[in-house]
């Protein structure tokens, strides 16, 4: 069976790409029958606070990825960790080593000074150091040949075992280095297949050999490649919400940005609207592209407007009024009101704020319209005859059509003043639309404020 996992270090919100290694692991393994774990990989005891690790799961849980077992902490984990690199250090896989700073520095400056690349150059490789607390326990890199594996989206992977070094397993303080615990925890977790981040391949390697050494099944890695931002640059806090949550907050609906995160580097066919029960059938590792996506917030709000509209008038109203307090209930033809707004709107706030004129009076005086004083009298008629007519949107539209022509007046002539009057903004939705669902009272008395001022 499939197991994956998700393993945030809790040291930020959840942000777009993050959101999205999850949401892809999460989906593979429902699209294969798995089980789909997280991990918190907290042991940056400074950087790491329980803030983040409950935004991370509210984030996760609005979004409706749904775990199989209870997150696994990593910090919970630290004794195992160390009792395994001992271990490995028993067997021959790994040594203790006592540089000190000044002999680490030394090396370090010789090879930079001989343009190499910085590294442990394996001094106390051979030399068989027992191990005593305070000491570091180096890994035993393999020297010859080169480490790899297939990747699920990139294809092969290898990298010249020369590149790499000893790295350290466990620091001097007692506590595991991220690779080795990282390792550990994906073998104790059963872990089959490791989707992750493109900036993970080299620890990938490393991991890799840290597995093997421990005599593990070695998984599956899948790495994403990244979410640039629309300007080809790096995501930064400026363009993709820093935390999943405020995406929550400004109304976005879940399904509308889990549809678009599948869709950041991730195809099928030529469709473009999935259900989280539909991607979570389909999904699949081998049409993620292998080249960065770019974020669009465009795109997103593209997808917030679809699903914004797929909402019954009765869901927008509920969904409207906890996101901002805004109660469609409390005015006449709230739902046909609501279906209105939501046709332009690209999140549940922007129905609220745009929805203010249904709610108030805007008050509209003649003056500030910048028309022409004589055309009062026209306003004055048209609303004399919208008195006498059937309040009904096809009899609003004909009337409407009748007076622009009677008059000689084109739409904008009159559509635009009148589209203020009623609400107050120059964007507003159709004007015979707009009519029918303030009501002729609320209508005709709003057109009267702006004669009579
Ligand atoms: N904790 C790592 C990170 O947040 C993830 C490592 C992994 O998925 O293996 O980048």
């Amino acid at each position: 069976m499939e197991i994956t996992r998700f393993a945030p270090s809790p040291t930020g919100h959840l942000h777009i790409g993050g959101a999205r290694t999850a949401l892809f692991s999460f989906l593979f393994a429902k699209a294969n029958q798995g089980k789909f774990l997280l991990r918190f990989e907290d042991t940056d005891q400074e950087r790491s606070k329980d803030e983040y690790v409950d935004s991370i799961l509210r984030s996760l849980e609005w979004m409706q990825i749904k775990l199989d077992d209870d997150p696994v902490y990593q910090s919970k984990r630290i004794a195992k960790h160390k009792e395994l690199a001992i271990e490995l250090y028993k067997k021959g896989f790994a040594y203790a080593c006592d540089c000190s700073e000044e002999v680490l520095t030394k090396m370090r400056e010789e090879q930079i000074a001989k343009k190499q690349k910085p590294k442990y150059n394996g001094l106390n490789r051979d030399k068989n150091i027992e191990f005593t607390d305070g000491m570091v326990l180096r890994f035993k890199f393999p020297i010859a040949g080169e480490s790899k594996f297939k990747d699920l989206i990139l294809g092969d992977i290898a990298i010249n075992n020369k590149e790499f070094d000893d790295f350290i397993i466990l620091r001097s303080d007692g506590t595991p280095t991220y690779n080795f615990s990282a390792a550990v925890d994906d073998m104790d977790m059963n872990i089959t297949t490791v989707i992750r981040g493109d900036d993970h391949i080299t620890n990938t390697l490393k991991q890799i050999n840290v597995l093997a050494a421990l005599d593990a099944t070695i998984p599956s890695y899948a790495h994403l490649p990244m979410v640039l931002a629309e300007s080809g640059k790096r995501l930064s806090k400026r363009d993709g919400a820093d935390d999943i949550l405020d995406y929550k907050k400004n109304g976005y609906l879940s399904d509308a940005l889990v549809n678009y995160l599948v869709r950041l580097g991730w195809s099928y066919g030529e469709e473009e609207i999935f259900s989280l029960k539909k991607l979570q059938e389909v999904f699949n590792l081998k049409d993620v592209n292998s080249s960065p996506s770019k974020y669009s917030q465009d795109l997103l709000d593209w997808y917030n407007n679809k699903y914004l509209n797929f909402l019954t008038s009765k869901e927008l109203i509920a969904k409207v009024k906890e996101n901002s307090g805004v109660d469609f209930n409390q005015i006449d033809n709230g739902e046909l009101a609501i279906s209105l707004l939501a046709k332009g709107a690209n999140s549940l706030n922007q129905i609220a704020e745009e929805s203010i004129y249904f709610f108030q009076e805007p008050h509209i005086k003649f003056d500030s319209l910048n028309i022409d004083a004589n055309k009062k009298i026209l306003f004055s008629e048209f609303s004399k005859q919208l008195r006498e007519i059937d309040f009904e949107k096809n009899e609003i539209e004909k009337n409407i059509k009748e007076f622009l022509q009677a008059n000689d007046l084109k739409f904008p002539e009159l559509g635009k003043p009148l589209r203020i009057i009623l609400t107050g903004r120059e964007n507003a939705p159709s004007i015979s639309e707009l009519l029918f669902i303030l009501g002729k009272e609320t209508s005709l008395k709003r057109i009267e404020y702006t004669l009579n001022d």
